[in-house]
């Protein structure tokens, strides 16, 4: 990352206005769709960039690499999980994260709810949903969320924010902009259903990234992923 403070405030005032100009469209209020500022591959300055905006967390897609900038960062800010966790990275991932977004099996959530505990700590989740079907990614089979769900809901120290996807590439920019609608509106179908039929709010809707954020602002979401736009290519 090369840019400076000031360069980086000019490109998240720009996403602000993006996503305020979403949430006009929408009839939605913009306080209630947060920026998740993603720092994977970029140094630990650009964590304390995102806390001096005000910016309430920075995501990561890998534990270690989240454990080696905590201590470099100035500013205090909430750290999420956002990549595949594996099972051996469950109790470190409990440590070093307040929010794992990428929780999609039952065995997961039994591991994370253990560390948790043992940690004495209330740990933050979002279960990952495959609302697009793509083989090609991580995220619970939808036709499973209402089980996974089930089973979250039973682990005393673990709280159950809500849902996170990812939406599948296309062979074009056209085919990649429906798959997102798509998914988009899948989540927020599924997130729907079950807050019915669990009275659960499960109020967060982690979906959108720097390409597709007005599609998921228009079908619900409350916090975008925003890297590339924030920091420029990795
Ligand atoms: C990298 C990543 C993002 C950010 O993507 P950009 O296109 O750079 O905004 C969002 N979500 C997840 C899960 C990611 O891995």
């Amino acid at each position: 990352m090369v840019i400076s403070y000031p360069e980086f405030k000019a490109r998240a005032d720009a996403v602000r206005a993006q996503i305020t100009a979403a949430c006009a469209r929408a009839g939605r209020n913009p306080e209630d769709v947060q920026i998740l500022a993603v720092t994977k591959t970029h140094p630990a300055a650009a964590a304390d960039y995102a806390a001096r905006y005000g910016l309430r967390a920075v995501g990561e897609n890998r534990v270690q690499e989240a454990v080696e900038k905590q201590p470099l960062c100035a500013e205090k800010i909430r750290w999420e999980l956002i990549g595949h966790l594996q099972s051996n990275k469950a109790k470190l991932a409990a440590a070093h994260f307040d929010r794992v977004q990428s929780v999609d099996s039952a065995k997961l959530l039994k591991l994370l709810d253990r560390s948790a505990g043992e940690l004495g700590k209330v740990l933050g989740v979002l279960l990952q949903i495959n609302a697009g079907n793509d083989p090609a990614k991580f995220g619970a089979e939808p036709a499973d969320a209402p089980l996974l769900l089930d089973a979250a809901l039973a682990c005393p120290h673990l709280r159950i924010d809500g849902f996170m996807t990812i939406a599948p590439l296309g062979a074009t920019p056209a085919e990649t902009a429906a798959h997102a609608v798509r998914t988009f509106e899948n989540l927020r179908t599924i997130r729907d259903d079950l807050a019915a039929t669990t009275g659960t709010p499960l109020r967060e809707l982690s979906m959108g990234m720097s390409g597709d954020l007005e599609a998921a602002i228009l079908a619900g979401s409350t916090q975008v992923r925003v890297g590339t736009a924030l920091y420029g290519a990795r």
